[in-house]
């Protein structure tokens, strides 16, 4: 018995957000007295999975066959049940992605599970296991818990506290039955965005809305954002109004984010931007209406010309990083 982490692998580098499913199945693990395990499919840098040593995991189970590196989310699927199958693990635990997205559907039908997604905090072990979910475009949260044996969980970024625990982290090969015969699209090329952070992997996120007038005023967010190795995002109207790329556009219609740190720059704070940020640890929002909605969902709120208060942000964190 064992609850299974599936380690997502971005470019040969573990997914920065598999580290907070590692750490979950380790907390799981701990409070039902059984261990905890990996899953990675596909080629790692060396090291690279010897770096969840610190997360409680007792063992790995590596796939190294470079042909499922882009592999479709059915043969991803065919390989953890596999896994799941062998070390009779009731819960499996993915960090909430577009793969992730497509798995666990297919393997709660595989194993007879249920697939819990938006999961926003480590579920409690009670009698079951109690989910907090995000819910309605993250406008609520719903408490759940699964009727079936086999549990399978998908968290939202950061939304597990890291804590350390090292074990003696052993990778172990695992090979697979053949699964060529399971259809499914190949991923032949990936292309990244242009661009410095990934929007959806970044811990800090700078964005811009219609108070920045303009395209050609764009360079006070990024220089804020390079200064705090953030990435740049924006709210709607600003991507439909072609000033940034639609990729950028966060919100309900968007992308959702929930990135350690948010600041909003002259955006107002509608509901439908809120429903794709508002997860986020800590909202920084800087306007220059004291009255806009996005102060009353703020952490830290300054009211003031953006085109003064960023420039002087971005001064203060190189002044503060050429401190250190
Ligand atoms: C079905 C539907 C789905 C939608 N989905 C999304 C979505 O996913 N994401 C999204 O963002 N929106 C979405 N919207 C649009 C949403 O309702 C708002 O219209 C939009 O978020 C407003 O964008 P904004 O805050 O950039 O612009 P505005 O509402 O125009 O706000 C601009 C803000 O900038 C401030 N400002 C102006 N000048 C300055 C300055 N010099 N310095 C500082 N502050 C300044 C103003 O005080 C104001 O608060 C959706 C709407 C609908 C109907």
């Amino acid at each position: 018995m064992s609850i299974v982490a599936f380690i997502e692998r971005e470019a040969n580098h573990v997914k920065s957000a598999s580290r907070e499913a590692a750490c979950c199945a380790s907390q799981l693990a701990k409070k039902k007295g059984t261990r905890a395990i990996g899953l990675a499919v596909g080629t790692f840098d060396d090291g690279a999975l010897q770096s969840l040593a610190d997360t409680g995991l007792e063992q790995i189970y590596h796939v190294s066959d470079e042909r499922l590196n882009g592999s479709s989310a059915s043969r991803l699927a065919a390989v953890v049940h596999e896994l799941m199958n062998q070390e009779d693990s009731e819960i499996l635990v993915m960090v909430q992605s577009a793969l992730s997205n497509v798995m666990g559907g297919r393997l709660a039908v595989k194993q007879k599970a249920a697939f819990i997604s938006n999961v926003v905090e480590c579920p409690e072990l009670t009698d079951t296991l109690e989910c907090k979910r995000s819910v309605y475009s993250g406008k609520a949260f719903s408490v759940v818990s699964a009727n079936t044996s086999k549990i399978i969980l998908a968290l939202r970024k950061n939304a597990v506290t890291l804590q350390t625990e090292s074990k003696n982290l052993e990778i172990v090969p695992f090979s697979v039955p053949d699964i060529s015969g399971v259809r499914g699209a190949e991923v032949l090329s990936r292309e990244k965005a242009e661009g410095g952070v990934l929007l959806s992997d970044a811990e800090i996120v700078v964005s811009g809305g219609r108070g920045l007038k303009g395209p050609e005023n764009w360079g006070i967010i990024e220089q804020l954002a390079r200064s705090l190795h953030a990435a740049t995002a924006c709210s709607k109207p600003v991507s439909d109004m072609d000033w940034r790329p639609h990729h950028e556009h966060v919100g309900q219609t968007g992308v959702k984010i929930s990135p350690s740190l948010y600041i909003a720059v002259g955006i107002s704070g509608a509901i439908q931007h809120l429903a794709g940020v508002n997860a986020s640890k800590v909202i920084v929002v800087i306007n220059k209406d004291p009255e806009a909605p996005f102060f009353k969902e703020a952490d830290y709120g300054v009211v003031g010309d953006a085109f003064e208060v960023v420039p002087r942000l971005t001064a203060a964190v190189e002044a503060l990083k050429s401190k250190v």
